[in-house]
């Protein structure tokens, strides 16, 4: 596959003001933020920072966005792979990618690499041991365990992983050393809702002053992705109108779309 494995973007655009509601998640990331600003403070001690950590939940809930703003932050590169790529990957590809984006990210630290969908890669090994391209998501597991045990105390460098498949993964990942930390973030309720709605409304021209609290009601179970979403199309169903702004009624048309959309994709899983 020719798919791109990993890109460093050194974007320091992403702040925590992107990542609305996830108060909790956002604290305990902070203190990941404090380590790569400032890993001298903390090993000057006899401390050891932590390598990595797994960000848990729900589909589109803003675990990438989450580790973005980690390293939007700290103001340190981000390096990012999805473990879906190394689906179907020729023996020996699978490993000498992840050793590649680790020599990479030791090189520029203090970085983060994140790694989404471990779960692919991650799974517990030796079980549904009957396709040939199992071996191979082994040996990048194996590889990916061997890297974050060959970082020194002072690699500075921060391993985030997401999935919403915590339970299946291969417990060796969860060792102390390795992901020993566990962040949960899950879908928003409806204050996390009325917030979200307020970080995408900052791009749209709309024609009146909405209300907020009646848009979070609209969309119970909706992640920030489909938020994100239904800003997004509330503006292209208005634009298609000919509106010189978005109206209340364009985001209503919008939602139901979406929760169409949602439905279809339930229907296909049952
Ligand atoms: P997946 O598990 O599907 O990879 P994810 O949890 O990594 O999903 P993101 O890719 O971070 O989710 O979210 C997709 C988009 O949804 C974000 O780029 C952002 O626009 C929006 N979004 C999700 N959660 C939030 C949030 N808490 N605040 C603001 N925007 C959000």
């Amino acid at each position: 596959s020719k798919a791109k494995l990993f890109d460093e973007k050194t974007d320091t655009r992403t702040s925590f003001k992107d990542v609305a509601g996830l108060e909790g998640a956002k604290e305990e990331v902070q203190e990941i933020v404090e380590f790569l600003k400032n890993p001298d403070k903390y090993t000057s001690l006899g401390g050891k920072i932590p390598k990595g950590a797994l960000l848990v939940g729900p589909p589109g809930t803003g675990k990438t966005l989450l580790a973005k703003a980690v390293a939007g932050e700290a103001k340190v590169p981000f390096f990012s792979l999805s473990g879906s790529d190394f689906v179907e990957m020729f023996v020996g590809v699978g490993a000498s990618r992840v050793r590649d984006l680790f020599k990479q990210a030791k090189d520029k630290s203090p970085a983060i690499i994140f790694i989404d969908e471990i779960d692919a890669i991650g799974r517990a090994r030796g079980k549904n041991n009957f396709t040939g391209s199992n071996d191979e998501r082994e040996n990048t597991l194996n590889q990916l365990l061997t890297e974050m045990d060959g970082f020194g105390t002072n690699t500075n460098v921060i391993v985030l992983a997401a999935t919403n498949r915590a339970d299946v993964l291969d417990k060796a990942l969860m060792r102390a050393g390795r992901f020993d930390r566990q962040i949960y973030v899950d879908l928003p309720d409806l204050r996390e809702r009325k917030e979200i709605f307020e970080v995408h409304l900052r791009p749209i021209k709309t024609a009146e002053t909405l209300d907020l609290d009646f848009l979070a009601k609209q969309t119970p179970g909706f992640s920030g992705a489909d938020i994100a979403n239904v800003c997004n199309e509330a503006a292209l169903i208005a634009a298609r109108k000919e509106k010189k702004a978005v109206t209340k009624q364009d985001f209503l048309d919008a939602v139901d779309r979406i929760v169409g959309g949602l439905e279809k994709k339930n229907k296909i899983i049952t």
